[in-house]
């Protein structure tokens, strides 16, 4: 982090969990440095410290609480500093953690992001220690992640009214909430006017979009009306339920030029009877077929999955029919979990847990099944060029860029010219699990023009 320029004072944030408590995270950065706040990493001395939390990940709730400990002793030497939680853990647990702890200030729930600053400043002016959960109110009129010069997140729905059981997301961030077609088409139309190119569509259950506004839209309706946007080069969404993949909402996705091919489909298991039991609302051959029909419409699907191994009561056979599936749908990559009981939910309450090392031995032998298919696949690209959106230079080699293709893969190239936020094609030398090695063969330039790029010598990638 480079040199903090004093304003108001200094934050330091700390995030956990998802793609959704990134883009909120942003969202506060974005907040506090309208009042000029300026970010550090220096967490023992900054004026404002946040936790944005999370409870639907492994122990996330575990490694929030000990971090706070922390904050107790920083707070002995900083006694103004103000700690503040957010996101799910800080809905879930609301007033709880400011009896538990007395380090704690502000307690802000999913609902409530917007309201973050003004209590920071009103816990600064001596008037207390707050907490606001209440289920009112939304960040849908906050710009998308305000500081990614060409990448936008746009929230078109929060909550889910899928209730499956494994979830705790439905209890914390509530049921389905549509925001209008309207306000979403001309929040993407302007963030592209000002010069992002690639949009990434957010919700729960990203494709359940629409069925609570009246009069009912859905997802396509949605995607329809953002196909031609001038300068939208890339359309992402996450994250999708199967079954809401309806055929028309396909026919819009493959009718959209700027739908990227790389496409998240969770199936978390392959096998009717755990399906139904984590109530999914499809079977293994009904999400088999969607895929064919996903093809057929989109030739150039690049699919990623979530899977959860060990869900309570899964034998060996059901978890056998898990590893068919994966064999047979071929998915370019996948998050895989071992089941983790979340408190508040039914699969908290199965008494038929499989135990840990069932688990981890099938998680073990998921893993190796993906990996072998992912860089199988991968290595088909060996030789072919992709065209990558420049996310900016590698974090582990500032000497080598670093984007995605619009299959989602990632591609690491060596190169000395500043290409962030451009397209380049790059040359596949190497294909590994995660991705690509590359080199350079052509950059956009800034006024969108492709110029050709002399040969660069290839740094060999550490897999
Ligand atoms: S659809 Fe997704 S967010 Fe909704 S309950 Fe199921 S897993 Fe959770």
């Amino acid at each position: 982090m480079g040199e903090v320029v004093r304003g108001l004072g200094t934050y330091y944030l700390q995030t956990y969990g998802c793609q959704m408590n990134e883009y909120d995270s942003e969202l506060i950065c974005w907040m506090l440095e309208q009042l000029h706040y300026a970010p550090t990493d220096q967490p023992e001395s900054a004026d404002i410290a946040i936790f944005n939390t999370c409870c639907i990940r492994d122990n996330a709730d575990q490694k929030v609480y000990g971090r706070l400990g922390d904050f107790k002793r920083f707070k002995k030497d900083n006694p103004k500093q103000v700690l503040a939680v957010a996101g799910c853990l800080a809905q879930k647990d609301g007033e709880e953690f400011l009896r538990r702890f007395s380090q704690v200030d502000v307690v802000v729930g999913t609902h409530n992001l917007v309201e973050l600053p003004d209590l920071v400043q009103r816990v600064q002016r001596g008037e207390g220690r707050f907490v606001r959960v209440e289920r009112v109110g939304d960040s849908f009129s906050l710009l998308a992640n305000p500081r990614n010069q060409h990448s936008a997140m746009v929230t078109i729905s929060m909550g889910c009214d899928q209730w499956c059981t494994f979830c705790i997301v439905p209890y914390v961030r509530g049921r389905l909430k549509s925001r209008p077609l309207e306000q979403v088409v001309s929040e993407v139309k302007r963030v592209v006017r000002e010069g992002r190119r690639e949009v990434m569509l957010l919700g729960q259950n990203v494709n359940d979009y629409g069925r609570d506004l009246d009069p009912k839209r859905d997802f396509g309706d949605l995607i329809r009306g953002l196909k031609g946007a001038p300068g939208l080069d890339r359309l992402r969404f996450m994250s999708p339920h199967p079954a809401y993949f309806t055929q028309s909402v396909i026919d819009a996705l493959a009718d959209n030029p700027a739908t990227c091919e790389g496409i998240h489909l969770p199936v978390q298991s392959g096998d009717d009877a755990v399906l139904d039991r984590m109530r999914r609302k499809y079977k293994a051959s009904e999400f088999v077929d969607l895929v064919a029909r996903m093809r057929a419409a989109m030739p150039d699907l690049a699919l990623s999955t979530d899977v959860i191994v060990g869900f309570p009561g899964e034998t060996e056979e059901q978890f056998q029919n898990t590893l068919d599936l994966v064999r047979q749908v071929r998915f370019k990559s996948a998050f895989m979990f071992a089941y983790s009981p979340r408190p508040g939910t039914p699969g908290n309450l199965f008494t038929d847990q499989v135990p840990e090392e069932v688990k981890m031995e099938r998680l073990y032998r998921l893993i190796d099944l993906q990996n072998e298919i992912s860089v199988e696949d991968n290595r088909q690209l060996e030789g072919t060029t992709l065209e990558i959106m420049v996310d900016g230079p590698s974090k582990k080699d500032p000497g080598r860029l670093t984007g995605r293709g619009r299959c989602g893969r990632l591609a690491h190239f060596a190169c000395d010219q500043e290409l962030t936020g451009r397209l380049a094609r790059v040359r596949i030398s190497k294909a590994f699990v995660w991705g690509f090695q590359g080199e350079l063969e052509a950059a956009e330039s800034r006024a969108g023009e492709w110029a050709l790029v002399p040969s660069q010598p290839t740094i060999p990638v550490i897999a």
